[in-house]
């Protein structure tokens, strides 16, 4: 008798002398009692990815469908620089592992889920797995008629304050983004400068000329930066007042010790938070940046692997969490992240670009309603094919972020309009990531 055998046999034995019943509803053995009582057992019928960009920016998303005619879940499972990678990995991989499983069972399906490839964590089989569980929180609110905020221990909030990005290339071009915000009832507003000749980030007010379209390579020098930016902030200061909340991202681009300089020389400007002062690599910076600076500091984006950020939480080191939620699997370990962010006075502020589905913005949603440490979400306007495409995305108006009360993430995905709008793997989306380069051609981090 082969293992697979084996484990089939004894799971249909059940009892001591198999598997506990319920971990074998996989495997063909009866299912165990629903944990909604009276509701009738459900199993995952299919997993798939839906590849989608209704705004030009690669998305995927993935649908769990459920024995129960009509019933199924979404989960954002976007890694934009790769989506190919993500969709083997939900097709290939967690398809096969889960059909016939109970989604209701969500704690244990994600962790068998992450044991199941035993090599673990990482963008690609970390956004696999987020797009299967929050598709698993969609299907267990919409059984049981609530929104996932309120499975999550209900309201914190009535609506989740936000910030905007504003940018230019000059001070005057920042200033008249930012005001403009301010006029829609933004409180909270990220500035970014261009710095002439260098790809500032982020680089979309880079002109071509700037880049050396031939080879595709993006000049930075990152002193030029550090002497720009609290410029920046005295004239938007000056000019604004001190009431907007100003944030600004570093983007993890400068050698350790500039980053520290920089944000002792922004503390006259009181800024929100400032971000990704280093790269992950260099986490070990934050302990020295602490001691001599009470800016407030964000990081967290980039990180997969619990070991990134647990230290930094645990020794106090950071005051915003940044993770992007679908890179480090989805809702059930981001709750945990800001259980123990909130004993250590950490507050979240969730990744939010536009490199992250509707239903990915739907969670993160539902996840600040509900924790009692939020901190600020990064927010962006939906376009009008992305309305379309996802309906029940969540509503931005007076610079908050509203949920509708619909059980589940209370978002959808038009599967016949998804498709109008293939997703293009030619050119690649990431074209400037790994070509910053110095002067002198030495790559930098992006
Ligand atoms: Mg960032």
């Amino acid at each position: 008798m082969n293992r697979r055998d084996w484990l089939r046999n004894s799971a249909l034995a059940g009892g001591a002398a198999g598997l506990p019943a319920l971990f074998a509803t996989g495997l063909g053995a009866a299912a165990p009692a629903s944990a909604t009582g009276k509701l009738s057992p459900l199993k995952i019928t299919n997993v798939r990815a839906i590849l989608t960009a209704p705004a030009d920016v690669r998305l995927v998303v993935v649908k769990v469908e459920t024995n129960e005619p009509g019933l199924y879940g979404l989960g954002c499972a976007t890694f934009t620089q790769r989506p190919r990678v993500v969709e083997t990995a939900v097709e290939k991989y967690l398809k096969p592992f889960l059909i016939g499983k109970d989604p209701l069972q969500i704690e244990d399906l994600w962790q068998s889920s992450f044991l199941s490839s035993y090599w673990r964590n990482g963008p690609v089989l970390g956004n696999a797995l987020s797009g299967v569980d929050m598709a698993c929180w969609d299907i267990l609110g919409k059984r049981a008629g609530m929104p996932v905020y309120q499975l999550f221990g209900g309201k914190c909030r009535k609506a989740v304050d936000t910030y905007r990005h504003a940018t230019g290339e000059t001070f005057e071009d920042v200033e008249k983004a930012a005001r403009g915000f301010m006029a829609r009832g933004l409180r909270h507003v990220r500035v970014q400068v261009a710095i002439p000749g260098l790809a500032a980030y982020p680089t979309k007010f880079l002109k071509p000329e700037d880049a050396k379209a031939n080879d595709r390579t993006y000049l930075w020098e990152a002193r030029k930066y550090v002497r720009t930016v609290p410029k920046l902030f005295e004239h938007l200061r000056k000019q604004l007042g001190d009431d907007v909340e100003l944030l600004h991202d570093m983007h993890e681009r400068v050698p350790p010790n500039l980053a520290i300089q920089l944000a002792k020389d922004l503390e006259p400007y009181n800024l929100f938070f400032f971000e990704d002062p280093f790269s992950p690599e260099n986490v070990g910076y934050f302990g020295k940046l602490r001691e001599q600076t009470s800016t407030p500091i964000a990081m967290g984006e980039l990180f997969s692997n619990p070991n990134e950020y647990v230290p930094l939480i645990s020794q106090r080191l950071i005051d915003f969490i940044r993770i992007h939620v679908s890179q480090i699997g989805g809702l059930t370990p981001a709750r945990k992240v800001a259980a123990l962010c909130e004993f250590f006075g950490v507050r979240t502020a969730w990744h939010g670009p536009s490199d992250l589905s509707p239903v990915g913005h739907a969670a993160n949603l539902h996840l600040d309603l509900s924790i009692p440490n939020f901190g600020i979400q990064e927010a962006r306007d939906f376009t009008q094919a992305e309305l379309d495409v996802f309906p029940g995305s969540p509503e931005l108006k007076d610079g908050y972020y509203w949920a509708n009360d619909k059980p589940g993430l209370g978002i959808d995905l038009d599967e016949k309009l998804a498709a109008k709008f293939p997703i293009n793997d030619d050119p690649p989306f990431d074209f400037h990531w790994g070509n910053l380069r110095g002067r002198d051609g030495t790559i930098m981090k992006p």
